[in-house]
């Protein structure tokens, strides 16, 4: 597809928000890896987005969601499909507490959170609050809808964990889920890829605010010692297989410090690649191929990609 005035007049009508036109998706991500999308749309409310993805369906287009994009390989030959950004969806509220009189134990605390605020906000607010559940979530870039898509988690905390209903947008229409309708797994939120997450409903409970930074300092403290957190990476590469981890195996086998081109296996965190410069997809695809053969002839362990690969291949 190429930028079309008469397409984007068509698929703007009725559409409030950002459009942008060939844009570098590398921009967009924390890889800075990634090819030219032709449009990148920012809805500035629901309706607009419903509009824009009907649109999108009746001239036979695809798309694609994008958070913060540091959970994704974009490809170097960029997307045919249209890019939409929820950046502009950032509320974050407090909804009331529960309270004695409702019958529970007066500690929980509800928090809604829109799909594109960025998760150290989420986590900031329920440090500054008090509110405990997703401390282990200190430190990990995002968004929350990102978050909640790929049920992110650390040190035994998962979002999904906390999310009692999501807003989304799915089949033409808001639908409200409820937690019990959904099933998430280890890093999947359990949605339909057609599904757009709008925002999140979120049950935590009330701590004592000192303990509570106290823990967080600690997670992130770890978490510096741990991984390159400063360098261009997407967070681990594959899933942990069950009851094993994929970065011992890839320490285990030597292939801490393995490069292809600019891209290389961090020598701190095996199960992360970063970017050293002009890092290219193919060669991130082709470090992850030559990872998943190896450990596969080494341990008889076939390692899935926890990153989502978008775009032409
Ligand atoms: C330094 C570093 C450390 C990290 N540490 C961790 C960690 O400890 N634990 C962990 O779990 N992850 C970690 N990650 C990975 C990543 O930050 C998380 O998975 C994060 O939650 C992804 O959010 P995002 O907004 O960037 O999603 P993106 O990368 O933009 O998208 C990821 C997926 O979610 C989908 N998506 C995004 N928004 C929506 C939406 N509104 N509705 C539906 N689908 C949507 C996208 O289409 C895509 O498939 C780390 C990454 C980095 C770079």
């Amino acid at each position: 597809m190429v930028p079309d005035q008469n397409l984007k007049e068509r698929l703007s009508e009725g559409f409030s928000g950002d459009i942008l036109t060939d844009v570098m998706l590398r921009d967009h991500t924390s890889l800075r890896i990634g090819g030219k999308a032709d449009y990148l749309f920012i809805p500035s409310d629901p309706v607009s987005l419903l509009r824009l993805i009907d649109a999108l369906s009746g001239e036979g287009i695809g798309y694609v969601l994008i958070g913060g994009g540091t959970n994704i390989l974009v490809t170097d030959d960029g997307l045919e499909d249209v890019v939409i950004n929820m950046k502009a969806f950032q509320s974050l509220e407090r909804v009331g507490d529960r309270g004695a009189d409702s019958g529970d134990s007066g500690d929980d605390v509800r928090v809604f959170a829109q799909a594109g605020l960025p998760l150290q906000r989420l986590v900031s607010f329920c440090r500054e609050g008090g509110l405990s559940g997703i401390e282990g979530l200190v430190g990990i870039p995002g968004t929350v809808g990102g978050a909640v898509f790929g049920n992110a988690g650390s040190y035994g905390y998962e979002i999904m964990d906390v999310v009692q209903k999501v807003t989304a947008l799915r089949g033409g229409s808001i639908v409200v889920l409820d937690r019990e309708d959904i099933n998430p797994t280890y890093r999947s939120g359990g949605f339909s890829p057609d599904t757009v997450i709008l925002g999140v409903h979120m049950l935590l409970k009330r701590d004592d605010k000192g303990t509570l930074q106290d823990r967080m300092n600690e997670f992130l403290q770890m978490k510096k010692k741990t991984q390159p957190l400063g360098e261009r990476s997407a967070g681990c590469i594959f899933k942990n297989p069950p009851a094993e981890s994929a970065a011992r195996l890839i320490d285990e086998a030597g292939y801490k410090g393995m490069r292809i081109g600019d891209i290389e296996i961090s020598t701190l965190h095996a199960n992360f690649f970063i970017n050293k410069g002009q890092g290219s997809a193919g060669d991130f695809l082709a470090l992850m191929d030559a990872v998943i053969e190896g450990i596969g002839r080494m341990f008889g362990i076939i390692l899935e990609p926890e990153i989502g690969v978008i775009g032409k291949r």
